[in-house]
């Protein structure tokens, strides 16, 4: 895969974000948390977010979309299936 695209869907794994350390997933664990406080949504197993979110993300990551989807992907906090399909 080429990494260059950012995810198609991007649900995050609630319960892997917990088990990273805070110094790699610090800022996305704050993002998430504060998107769950505006929702009232405390219960779930994963967070479903904008794509405009994971956009703003990369930034604070310092990374394309495409980069930090692989990232995210690595960390285990998306499911391979996010990497969007190439458009060869
Ligand atoms: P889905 O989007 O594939 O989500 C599957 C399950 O993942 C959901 O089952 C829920 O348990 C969990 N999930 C996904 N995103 C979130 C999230 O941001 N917060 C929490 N707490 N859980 C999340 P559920 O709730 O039974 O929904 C089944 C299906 O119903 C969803 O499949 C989706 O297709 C639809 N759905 C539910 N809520 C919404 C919604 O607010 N908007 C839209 N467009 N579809 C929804
Ligand atoms: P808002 O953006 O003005 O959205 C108001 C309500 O419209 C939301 O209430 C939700 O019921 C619905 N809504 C808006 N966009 C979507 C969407 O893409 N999918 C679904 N299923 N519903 C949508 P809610 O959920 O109580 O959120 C309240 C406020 O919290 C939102 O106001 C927004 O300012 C913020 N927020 C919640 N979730 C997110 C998120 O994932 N990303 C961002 N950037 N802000 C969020
Ligand atoms: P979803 O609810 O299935 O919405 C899919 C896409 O439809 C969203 O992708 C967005 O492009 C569009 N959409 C849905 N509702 C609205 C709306 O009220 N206003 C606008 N402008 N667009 C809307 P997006 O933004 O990438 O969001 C992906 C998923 O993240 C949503 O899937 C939903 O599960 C979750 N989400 C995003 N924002 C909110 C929110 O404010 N509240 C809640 N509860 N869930 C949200």
């Amino acid at each position: 895969p080429s990494g260059a695209e950012p995810a198609t869907k991007v649900v995050i794994n609630l319960e892997r974000l917990q088990q990273l350390p805070a110094e790699k997933v610090g800022p996305l664990a704050r993002y998430a948390a504060t998107i769950q406080s505006q929702r009232g949504d405390y219960n779930g197993k994963v967070l479903s977010i904008r794509t405009e979110d994971l956009r703003s993300l990369a930034i604070i990551y310092d990374m394309s979309p495409g980069e930090l989807t692989e990232q995210l992907i690595d960390w285990g906090v998306l499911p391979p299936e996010a990497r969007p399909a190439r458009e060869d």
